[in-house]
């Protein structure tokens, strides 16, 4: 089944300074099956984060359609759940707090909804950690939290933008490890924003390159060295 369908998007901006059209995007088509780990990589500025805002809902595309489970989506929904990079946790609430709110808004029952972000947070190597703060975990927990907590909804597609661009080298490695192993054991679709190749081969099953230079590739081959 697909899960994500974009169909000929385009978008233009209007800068405020100058006034000028500024072409974002034009003519992007890709699909995601359902279960499928896509990333979309490409240097800054080359429309990244507009493909991914126009699928959220927080942009409104010049042309193309936008279909997410079959249904053509305008605005934002819970059938899609957005990591971000920085981490847009409520700061006021604990970890549990924060992993059971889309649950509650989705309406499901409270001792269901706590169940299921306590099997979320677990998973991603947070158990121990349900009352504590956000500003009380590291910058690698608190993205963690933010993948739980989307997760944890169980939206049709996630959308991921640069979630890991704001953390060191090390604790990122790690971080790429665990939550590979939680994306293969639950399969959720993802929609993944980066600009680094490495962070886009090692993570996905495909990968999607956008490029204003038109690209000469034919196939790229990855051979698996053993680990140091
Ligand atoms: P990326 O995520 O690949 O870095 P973006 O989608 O952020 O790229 O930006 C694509 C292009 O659109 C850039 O030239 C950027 O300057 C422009 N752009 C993005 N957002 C706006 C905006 N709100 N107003 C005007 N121009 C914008
Ligand atoms: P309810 O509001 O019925 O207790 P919730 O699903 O909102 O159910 O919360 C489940 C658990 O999450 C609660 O038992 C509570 O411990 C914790 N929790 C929820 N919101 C917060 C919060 N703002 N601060 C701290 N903990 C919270």
């Amino acid at each position: 089944m697909t899960a994500l369908e974009i169909s000929e998007l385009a978008k233009d901006y209007v800068d405020s300074y100058t006034g000028d059209q500024v072409t974002a995007i034009g003519n992007v088509s890709f699909t995601v099956e359902e279960g499928e780990f896509v990333s979309i990589l490409g240097p800054s500025g080359c429309g990244k984060t507009t493909v991914l805002n126009i699928i959220a809902g927080f942009v409104e595309q010049t042309s193309g359609v936008v279909k997410v489970g079959g249904r053509v989506v305008d605005g934002p929904g819970p059938d899609r759940g957005v990591v971000f990079q920085s981490h847009a946790l409520f700061p006021w609430k604990t970890v549990l707090g924060n992993a059971v709110f889309g649950l509650r808004m989705k309406g499901v029952p409270a001792a269901q909804r706590r169940a299921t972000a306590l099997e979320y947070l677990d998973l991603v190597g947070l158990a121990g950690f349900e009352n504590k703060y956000p500003h009380e975990l590291s910058g690698g927990m608190q993205q963690r939290l933010g993948v739980a907590r989307v997760l944890a909804n169980e939206p049709a597609v996630m959308l991921m933008d640069e979630p890991f661009a704001s953390i060191d080298a090390q604790t990122r490695r790690k971080l790429q490890d665990d939550l590979t192993r939680v994306f293969e054991l639950r399969r959720p679709t993802v929609f993944f924003v980066t600009h680094d190749i490495d962070e886009a081969v090692f993570l996905s099953d495909r990968v999607i390159v956008l490029s204003r230079r038109p690209s000469r590739v034919r196939e790229i081959v990855t051979v698996d060295l053993p680990r140091p």
